[in-house]
């Protein structure tokens, strides 16, 4: 399923021609643009309000499009009813708001109107299932969910951060739930929608949400990241989808063959690492015995530029080496704590 359309309704005039170019295009399934505006800072545009409503029947009645919007409390979700509007989307801030989703499912009781969850802001799986549960409990007929990527202090290429294990998880939790990519949100910038769409592909998602504007440049909200209906075009022409097998009897030979020298590697990892963690007790009771203390600010971080160092000549980002050795430092510092509990 894609999803096409402006981040924001703008003008009647941008929102039909953007309309108009991808029901030209034949491969939008629904249409998207946001009237209300959720906006991190202030004095920022924040929406046509209702008159784009309007715009969206238009778009339905004219190009036979559904049409989808956001919505963050009833008032919105009662208007968009008035107008007819096929889909609703609750958005990632409103996701984390567990009253505002409650009070949209209620005011959404006995209507047949989809609903696409986003992902919270927050890489909180619990309460992504959980507003999609509230909506599913309220009897809303179908909803699914859209990863919008999660938001990180720290500084990332992307403007939110994919984490995919979270929707993966998402999928395992709630069987059945469609999951839908949004691009858009995730890179921030229209030059990672291809790596990222790809990669929604190979991991088997129902659809995606892809912001799309008549001059992307010149968007009210989200210009960086938007493209033409043309663009959207030749993106989904890009995408290549694999076959979830093959009968080909050499590949499946090679494929066994590949992935048993890969579970020996993920053997020797955990042997390096449990011998590492032999070396970090150690040092947890020599540090115990001199009384000096676990955390040592300026060790973590001669540690972690070494692996960064090397990190880079062997190829790998600097997110992955600084998730990588985070995690193995925390483990060696529990460690520390746990040998001088047990010697005291
Ligand atoms: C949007 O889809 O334009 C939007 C505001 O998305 P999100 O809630 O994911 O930030
Ligand atoms: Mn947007």
């Amino acid at each position: 399923m894609v999803l096409a359309g402006p981040c924001s309704a703008e003008t009647e005039a941008q929102v039909m021609a953007t309309a108009r170019e991808l029901a030209a295009g034949g491969l939008t399934d629904v249409f998207r643009a946001g009237v209300w505006k959720p906006r991190t800072q202030p004095d920022c545009f924040e929406g046509v309000g209702e008159k784009g409503l309007a715009w969206l029947a238009q778009v339905r009645d004219e190009f036979h499009l559904p049409v989808a919007t956001e919505v963050a409390n009833v008032r919105h979700v009662e208007a968009a009813l008035r107008y007819g509007i096929d889909i609703l989307w609750i958005g990632a801030r409103t996701t984390t708001n567990t009253f505002a989703v409650q009070e949209i499912a209620d005011a959404l009781r006995g209507v047949d109107t989809a609903v696409l969850v986003k992902n919270p802001v927050a890489p909180d799986l619990a309460l992504w299932v959980g507003a999609v549960e509230r909506l599913l409990k309220a009897g809303v007929p179908a909803v699914a969910a859209v990863h919008r990527g999660f938001s990180s202090y720290q500084k990332t290429p992307y403007r939110n951060q994919p984490l995919w294990q979270i929707p993966l998880s998402l999928t395992q939790r709630l069987p059945g739930i469609p999951l839908l990519c949004d691009p858009s949100h995730i890179g921030g910038k229209r030059e990672y929608l291809p790596e990222l769409l790809q990669r929604a592909v190979d991991l088997r998602y129902d659809g995606w949400m892809i912001e799309t504007h008549i001059r992307p440049n010149e968007a009210w909200s989200d210009a960086a990241q938007q493209i033409t209906p043309q663009a959207l075009t030749a993106l989904l022409a890009t995408l290549v989808r694999r076959a979830d097998t093959s009968s080909d009897v050499g590949f499946i030979d090679r494929l066994r063959q590949l992935r048993a020298e890969l579970d020996c590697f993920d053997e020797q990892l955990i042997d390096m690492l449990a011998q590492r963690m032999k070396v970090s007790e150690a040092i947890g009771r020599q540090k115990k015995r001199s009384g000096v203390a676990i955390l040592q600010p300026h060790r973590r971080n001669e540690m972690l530029q070494q692996a960064l160092d090397k990190g880079a000549a062997a190829g790998f980002t600097v997110g992955f080496i600084e998730e990588l050795f985070e995690l193995i430092h925390q483990e060696s510092i529990n460690r520390q704590i746990h040998v001088m509990g047990d010697e005291k």
